[in-house]
């Protein structure tokens, strides 16, 4: 049996998860964890904004999803990754302490790092 950790509960990670899920067989467990159960479709964000939809339209809840697909979901947030000890540190969440695994995706996707552009926050006035 094989552990496979999942972080990130974005495109990434669904589609990781799912892929997975229907490749593996059942003596395998998969495991994603991610800051929130809400996985929100960004590109319907535009038509969110102008009123053109509602949330929930373009949202679904990511625990009941994979559930049926028999991945656990864990609503936390991953602290550290050790690949040394095969270890990820999860804080914050419904679960805290270590998890192991034996094959690890990340998918955590990105972080603007506007603090680092000169000039980003200066006031345009
Ligand atoms: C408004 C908008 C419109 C877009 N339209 C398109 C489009 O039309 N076509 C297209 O191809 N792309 C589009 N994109 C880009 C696309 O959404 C991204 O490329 C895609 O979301 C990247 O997926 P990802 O899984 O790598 O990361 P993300 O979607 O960012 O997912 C990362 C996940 O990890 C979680 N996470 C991050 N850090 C932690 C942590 N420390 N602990 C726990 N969880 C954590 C996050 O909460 C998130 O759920 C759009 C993006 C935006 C913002």
């Amino acid at each position: 049996m094989a552990k496979i950790l999942i972080l990130g509960g974005g495109f990434g990670g669904i589609v990781a998860a799912e892929r997975l899920a229907n490749e593996l067989s059942d003596e395998h467990q998969i495991t994603l964890v991610s800051r929130s159960r809400r996985f929100v479709f960004y590109p319907a964000l535009v038509r969110l904004a102008f009123g053109k939809c509602n949330l929930e339209d373009v949202s679904f809840n990511l625990r009941q999803t994979m559930l049926s697909r028999r991945v656990n979901f864990i609503e936390a947030e991953v602290a550290r990754i050790n690949p040394d000890d095969r270890m990820v540190t999860i804080a914050n969440g419904e679960v805290e302490g270590n998890l192991n695994y034996d094959y690890l995706i990340y998918a955590l996707g990105r972080r603007l790092a506007t603090e680092r552009i000169t000039g980003f926050f200066a006031d345009c006035g």
